[in-house]
């Protein structure tokens, strides 16, 4: 059911015509079990690398992650799932594709998702009550963060962002998402935190706060651990090197701007990608007839990100790839940012991007896993 309330938004998102939800949420453990049994005899478990970084649609991830969270499920019972799946124990999923043939690619990537959720837990235990600092677990305190309460320009930015109104449409669309249904996919959480942080410069747990108020799914160590590394505080070697390019991001995932279109009502009469990925690119004459005059959203937008890709550039035109990926599995970062900061000056000082970087097959190869110490 969409949420109604507006939390003190002044242009709360509004449920665009025809939108569906990506997470058709019912609580409850007997629903949980019928979501595994779903993805089982779907073959859905088999495709899940693949399908894994989409953002419209119910069936691209499992969406367990609020049975989870809720503790309706635990990991060890959907881990026994794939195990009876992979070695066809049971009849559940006979016919399916992996049906009784091991462990594949759809059901290892799976598992190694759930370790991802395993890893934020210890990370909890390990550092507590740092997993709330802005330093984070990495105790950096050289970022110049800024924040609502500093300035009303600063209190703006954080608005727009909160309504989905910043003019880069992958940000918009997943905080309008967000809003109304209380899911948003990992693809765009993670575009989501990063632009908050490295893009706008703004007290990563201010966004880590308004995500732990609107997450049907929230979890306190995904949420808070995920921020952090998102943020570059974290434990991620990488850490302030890793910007998500939202523009790349979306050539890359969402290279029609369906995703976009489904929540941003505005941009629907949009085909050029390039447009509905930054509306304002559309020419200034054009903007009228395409009921896109006056919105400062448009006009005004909060980041103007340069990237000149698309069908040609060898990077887009797919929705779920599978090379490039770096050592978190993540795609579209690019190095080389520094801190805080304009992002399109920083734009102008990157341009290196990890291609074909070897995919990690177990957490131990995870550079930097063990290099945070407990204090
Ligand atoms: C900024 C940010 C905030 C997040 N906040 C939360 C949160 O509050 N609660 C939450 O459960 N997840 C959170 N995640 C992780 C991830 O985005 C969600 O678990 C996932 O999108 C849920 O959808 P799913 O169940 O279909 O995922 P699937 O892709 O099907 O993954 C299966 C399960 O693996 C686990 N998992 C997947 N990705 C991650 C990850 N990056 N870190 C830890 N565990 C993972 C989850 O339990 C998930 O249900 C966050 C990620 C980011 C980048």
């Amino acid at each position: 059911m969409p949420l109604r309330t507006d939390l003190g938004l002044s242009h709360p998102p509004e449920w665009p015509p025809n939108a569906t939800t990506a997470h058709p949420f019912h609580g409850g453990e007997t629903t949980a079990h019928e979501r595994i049994k779903h993805l089982v005899q779907s073959g859905n478990m088999s495709t899940y690398k693949d399908s894994r970084n989409g953002m419209l649609g119910t069936d691209f991830s499992t969406k367990l992650s609020a049975w989870l969270a809720l503790g309706s499920i635990t990991a060890r019972q959907i881990h026994a799932y794939l195990l009876d799946f992979e070695e066809g124990t049971t009849a559940l999923g006979k016919g399916a594709q992996g049906y009784g043939k091991g462990e594949n690619r759809g059901t290892a990537a799976l598992r190694f998702e759930l370790l991802w959720r395993d890893y934020m837990r210890l990370c909890t235990r390990k550092f507590r009550p740092r997993l709330f600092r802005i330093e984070g677990f990495r105790n950096d305190d050289s970022y110049p963060w800024t924040s609502p309460s500093k300035n009303a320009a600063a209190k703006e930015t954080l608005m727009r962002f909160l309504e989905g109104r910043t003019g880069t449409g992958l940000i918009d669309a997943s905080m309008r998402e967000l809003y109304l249904t209380g899911y948003t996919s990992n693809r765009a959480r993670q575009n989501v935190a990063s632009f908050l942080a490295k893009r706008l410069g703004m007290d990563w747990r201010i966004g880590a706060e308004w995500y732990e108020c609107m997450l049907t799914d929230y979890d306190l160590s995904n949420n808070w651990g995920n921020w952090q590394y998102n943020a570059g505080v974290g434990n991620d070697p990488r850490g302030e090197a890793r910007v998500f390019n939202p523009i790349k991001q979306s050539f890359d995932y969402d290279p029609e701007g369906k995703y976009i279109r489904n929540w941003v009502q505005e941009l629907r009469q949009l085909n050029d990608p390039q447009a509905i990925f930054q509306a304002w690119k559309v020419p200034e004459a054009q903007r009228k007839s395409l009921g896109l005059g006056g919105l400062q959203w448009v006009e005004r937008p909060l980041k103007r990100i340069e990237f000149h890709g698309g069908q040609n550039s060898g990077s887009g035109g797919r929705g779920n790839r599978r090379g490039g990926r770096n050592s978190r599995g993540q795609d579209g970062h690019i190095n080389g940012a520094g801190r805080r900061g304009d992002g399109a000056s920083r734009e102008k000082g990157r341009g290196e991007r990890r291609r074909g970087e070897r995919e990690i097959r177990s957490m131990d190869e995870i550079e930097g896993f063990n290099m945070l110490k407990i204090d």
